[in-house]
């Protein structure tokens, strides 16, 4: 579903990315972790192609994200994405919200729209708030609702870059629940995130970055948390900070 063959990245002269080579079944669930500025959310943005990179493939469902002649808007539409701040219109309501971007890009009809849109809504459990704005709903609402409105364009496959990082401790939970009932519905998924309760309970794989965007481990979740003695010092050492 998705390929990275050997991607590298470059800011001038520092090395953001460096020979990044993994890839993603369908249905399957990937955890990224790694210690701050290791290149996370650069690798995962290069996915949907919001960070471009100088070397190296990507493949999302056989379409070439390297080859400049692929239609990046298109490829955007089918691969969604929910960041660690919610990014919702925060001038539009929870319903507009859910809709603008079927109507604008997939051009589907207003009705139709709000169908697809109030089902998401109500599947991540917020449809008595259809009509409130942004502004009137908890952080762990606005990234249930940014969670419905990534699923409302049916993604082929969703990415997360630290959906729970920026939320008080007791919404944690609620954003984390429906993203393991999307896991275990099949939705194919990468999520950079530092629980490692759900990378424990749901991912099937987990990728380690260091420093200069080095994917050191890509294994099994059963290897990297129960065969602590094969993994890379850095890696043990990034584990007995955060477990
Ligand atoms: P965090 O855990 O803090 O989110 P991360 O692993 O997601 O970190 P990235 O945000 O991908 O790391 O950044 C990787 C490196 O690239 C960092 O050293 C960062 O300072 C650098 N970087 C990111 N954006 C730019 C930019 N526009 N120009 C130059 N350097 C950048
Ligand atoms: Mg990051």
């Amino acid at each position: 579903m998705i390929e990275l063959k050997n991607v590298s990245k470059w800011y001038g002269s520092f090395q953001v990315l460096t020979d990044c080579s993994t890839s993603i079944n369908k249905g399957e669930v990937v955890v990224v972790c790694g210690p701050s500025g290791s290149g996370k959310s650069t690798l995962i943005k290069t996915i949907n192609a919001l960070e471009p990179f100088q070397k190296g493939e990507i493949w999302v469902d056989g379409v070439p994200v390297h080859d400049p002649k692929t239609d990046l808007p298109k490829l955007r539409s089918r691969v969604g994405m929910v960041f660690q701040h919610f990014e919702l219109f925060p001038h539009l309501s929870v319903t507009e919200n859910l809709t603008i971007a079927q109507i604008k890009v997939l051009g589907r009809s207003a009705e139709e729209a709000k169908t697809r849109g109030l089902k998401m809504l109500d599947r991540v459990g917020l449809i008595a708030h259809k009509d409130k704005f942004p502004g009137q709903l908890s952080g762990g609402q606005q990234q249930r609702v940014a969670i419905a409105r990534a699923l409302s364009m049916d993604p082929i496959v969703m990415l997360f870059d630290e959906p729970t990082s920026a939320l008080d401790p007791e919404m944690v939970g609620e954003v984390l629940d429906v993203m393991v009932g999307l896991a275990k519905e099949g939705m194919t998924m990468m999520v950079v995130t530092h629980e490692m309760g759900f990378a424990r309970k749901v991912s099937n794989r987990v990728i380690f970055m260091d420093v200069g965007g080095k994917i050191l481990e890509d294994c099994s979740r059963d290897d990297f948390f129960g065969n602590l003695d094969a993994r890379q010092p850095r890696t043990k050492d990034f584990l007995n900070k955060i477990l």
